[in-house]
């Protein structure tokens, strides 16, 4: 496995002003020692973008959208290597990594044929107005550590085929995959087009708030999220937020019990649930509550919890030793009142494994109900009223999304109306489509990822509105 990793500064790779280790979470070894960058390599970066982005911008969108598509041929001529190095960085089954690893080069193909064409908003004899869109210059993208490659796509796709140049900053627990994605864009785009530099939480702030970096594409949690928003005010930036979720799933009355532990059961625990969409609390009517209770504890102990690499593995490790016990101590809590259906009892290390866990009987005001556990672990609540368990859903601060499952389709889709989110799916969950505008409603987010609204995040709107003077 690739041990070198350089920060991609201005076209060229170099190492950082010192070092820190990126931790496998299957196994608490070291993978690798990941370059940090210090401020003025961040500030070099920085200029890079800033000078590679008038002759990018002026390269036109075809063209640009011809260099997107050779990355994402990048990305599928070396899948294996980012597959097998995002697994051991990030600790999700090898499969699941192919899947994010092609997901990313199918987000960037879709963003290469994306345009945003002039629109004439009006035009009548001797008038015409019109809004075409320009690029902003330099974008700061900030990144999470459950999804390090995909996430950074859903940005790098809308900000380079507007023209716009980016400077990315992964998580500090999960870099090298981006790392290794930046390598090999190195002999694909001009210098300066795209720079990644690496940190243990300390350059965030300094982005959010440069003088030079126009926007901040940002991925991560509501507090962090808040902190961006509060430093990007200073210069107006334009901010795009995709922040934290508590995402409910209602299953109503006709629906198939097992059929629905099956579906709710994936959309919990995919990613071992460190997914800002995963379902985070499910609400079952009480009349296949018993069954699909019993369904779902059966398929939790029958998930394999081990290293990712392992062929056989469901669940791997939960990414890092703070999420460990954040996720540890939420299943602690839940031990007041909670009746457990499945899991509970953590493994001895080494690895952060959490077996996958439901709990039943708690109240809505219990920390697992309430908070965002981004980890296995499941509370299951019952419902007898539709009014009542909509109102109970929508009572969060989060609006992700949200799961309805219900074999009447109308009556489902009137339900998902009323939930208080940025998209709501009708029986499926994670259909997110590159295509589709992606958003959080309340503390979930501001603006929106993915899709035409998503590409339009990244330019300013310019109106001309131009009239023919008779006396010229
Ligand atoms: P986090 O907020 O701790 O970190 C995210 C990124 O922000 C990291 O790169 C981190 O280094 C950086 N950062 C830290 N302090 C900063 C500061 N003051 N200014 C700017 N940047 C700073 O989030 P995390 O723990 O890495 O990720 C998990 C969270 O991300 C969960 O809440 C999850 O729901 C959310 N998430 C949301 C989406 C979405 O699309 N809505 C997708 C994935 C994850």
């Amino acid at each position: 496995m690739k041990a070198d990793f350089k920060l991609l500064i201005g076209g060229v790779l170099v190492d950082g002003a010192s070092t820190f280790d990126v931790i496998n979470p299957a196994t608490e070894q070291i993978v690798a020692k990941c370059p940090k960058a210090d401020a003025a390599q961040l500030d070099e970066a920085i200029a890079a973008a800033k000078a590679a982005f008038p002759s990018w911008s002026a390269l036109g969108y075809d063209a640009r959208g011809a260099l997107i598509e050779k990355m994402a041929d990048a990305i599928v001529a070396n899948k294996d290597e980012l597959a097998r190095l995002l697994t051991t960085e990030q600790g999700k089954p090898l499969d699941q990594a192919v899947y994010e690893v092609m997901g990313t080069s199918f987000v960037l193909r879709a963003f290469a044929a994306m345009r945003a064409p002039e629109k004439v908003v009006r035009e009548d004899s001797g008038s015409r107005v019109i809004e075409h869109r320009t690029p902003l210059g330099v974008v700061a993208s900030i990144t999470p550590w459950n999804f390090p490659l995909i996430l950074l796509a859903n940005k790098l796709g809308p900000c380079l085929v507007s023209g716009n140049c980016m400077v990315a900053k992964p998580a500090p627990t999960t870099p090298l995959t981006t790392l290794l994605f930046a390598e090999l864009t190195r002999e694909i785009l001009p210098a300066g087009v795209f720079n990644v530099v690496c940190d243990e939480n300390e350059l965030g702030p300094l982005l959010s708030s440069h003088p030079d970096v126009a926007k901040v594409a940002f991925t991560g949690s509501t507090a962090t999220g808040k902190k961006v928003m509060a430093s990007a005010a200073k210069g107006v930036k334009r901010v795009t937020l995709e922040l934290g979720g508590n995402d409910a799933a209602i299953v109503l009355d006709d629906m198939a019990p097992a059929v629905a532990a099956r579906k709710v059961f994936q959309g919990a625990m995919a990613n071992a649930g460190q997914i800002c969409v995963a379902i985070k609390r499910a609400y079952v009517h009480e009349s296949i509550y018993d069954e699909f209770c019993e369904e779902i504890a059966r398929l939790a102990e029958a998930a394999v919890v081990d290293d990712g690499t392992k062929q056989g593995t469901t669940i791997g490790p939960v990414q890092n030793r703070m999420q460990y016990d954040k996720v540890k101590s939420l299943i602690e809590s839940a031990r007041d009142g909670g009746t457990f259906l499945a899991g509970g009892d953590l493994p001895d290390g080494p690895g952060f494994f959490i077996p996958p866990t439901i709990v039943a009987g708690l109240d809505d005001d219990a920390p697992l109900v309430r908070e965002e556990q981004f980890g296995p672990v499941l509370p299951i609540l019952k419902f007898s009223d539709v009014d009542d368990v909509v109102r109970r859903a929508n009572d969060s601060d989060y609006g992700l999304a949200g799961t309805v499952w219900g074999r009447d389709l109308e009556r489902a889709m009137e339900v998902a109306r009323r939930i208080d989110s940025g998209t709501v799916w009708v029986n499926q969950h994670l259909a997110i489509d590159p295509t589709l505008p992606f958003r959080g409603a309340k503390q979930s987010g501001l603006g929106a990822e993915l899709g035409q609204a998503g590409l339009h995040e990244y330019t300013q709107a310019h109106v001309i509105n131009a009239v023919e003077l008779e006396e010229l």
